[in-house]
């Protein structure tokens, strides 16, 4: 009996990057013993000439498969996608612009052998990103890693492999807001570590800018934690007793010294303070509140518009 392995690549732009990487990943998959590999690209909704290259890929090679999403729907859902297409043997997602490096998968594949559901690529070096995109990155994890009661391992991207029980398991998480490398913890199993050094980008440039980023971020809060919401629970009972206390204390200097109101200055300043924080809470139940109108929708995550070659790749899994 042989494993089956596919390789979902996400691929949004990567016109440049693809036909240097496809065989890189061929040859990788051939190099493991009694692995059966597949490739499955998902162009989501890329602007240039991605869906071409993918089509010269696809064509002539039954392992390779492609699809086509009906515009740009964000790597999670990329991802999802893809996933979804999986319905027999493994998983591994790779980035598609070679940040990851195919070489790994014997590694991958070993370690699921030895029977771990979700071997995770965890970056050693973060090679051509900015001091900022790391400094962020880290005290995302350290945020995330506090307020979350799912365990989200540090410098862990989408690179990882998905056994078949913890894809299945994956399958049935139908979330809009998708934030992925809680979703792959969430769904447990046994799970493994793998240090790797990430490369720089083979060609083009970061689709996710640090605006994208911090978004992102408040996804992953937002999706993996109420904790923001008990913050502003207790930020306002500390404001309330504190003003109790005070109230107090103004009544009784008053009563025993006859001491009349202090003035505007420190009014304004509480009244501004308490309108700030009333805001904020405000604001962060619209988050949530806005995430939860996105759920009630119920809307399919994402739509397919063509599907490409890929003979060995099953279709018509519910989406
Ligand atoms: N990607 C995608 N859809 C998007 C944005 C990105 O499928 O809307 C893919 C992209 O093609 C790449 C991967 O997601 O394969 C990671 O993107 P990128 O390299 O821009 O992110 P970074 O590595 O800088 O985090
Ligand atoms: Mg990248």
């Amino acid at each position: 009996m042989s494993d089956l392995l596919t390789v979902v690549v996400a691929a949004c732009n990567e016109a440049e990057s693809l036909p240097r990487l496809h065989p890189r990943i061929i040859a990788a998959l051939e190099a493991v013993p009694g692995l059966q590999g597949r490739v499955l690209y998902v162009d989501d909704g890329s602007s240039d000439g991605t869906w071409p290259v993918l089509q010269r890929l696809v064509s002539g090679d039954v392992r390779v498969g492609a699809i086509r999403l009906s515009r740009n729907f964000g790597k999670e859902l990329a991802l999802t996608a893809g996933l979804d297409q999986v319905t027999t043997g493994a998983a591994l997602l790779l980035d598609a612009d070679g940040q990851d490096p195919p070489e790994l998968i014997a590694q991958f594949v070993a370690l699921w052998r030895e029977g771990y559901d979700n071997v995770f690529g965890t970056r050693r070096v973060r090679a051509g990103e900015s001091w900022i995109k790391r400094a962020a990155a880290a005290s995302f994890y350290r945020v995330i890693g506090r307020l979350s009661r799912t365990p989200i391992p540090a410098d862990t991207g989408d690179f990882r492999l998905l056994s078949p029980r913890a894809l299945a398991a994956l399958h049935q998480l139908r979330e809009r807001h998708r934030f992925m490398k809680g979703l792959f913890g969430w769904v447990g199993f046994r799970q493994v570590a793998l240090p790797y050094d990430r490369s720089p980008r083979l060609a083009g440039s970061s689709k996710f800018t640090l605006w994208k980023l911090w978004n992102f971020a408040l996804e992953g809060i937002t999706s993996f934690s109420t904790a923001p919401l008990r913050v502003a629970t207790y930020l306002g009972l500390f404001t309330a007793v504190f003003a109790l206390a005070f109230a107090v204390w103004v009544v009784v200097k008053a009563a025993l010294w006859g001491d009349p109101v202090a003035g505007w200055p420190t009014m304004m300043a509480v009244i501004l303070f308490l309108g700030g924080v009333q805001l904020i809470a405000l604001g962060l139940i619209g988050e949530y509140l806005g995430r939860l109108y996105d759920e009630a929708k119920l809307r399919p995550l994402y739509f397919v518009d063509t599907r490409i070659g890929g003979t060995g790749v099953s279709s018509g899994h519910p989406s």
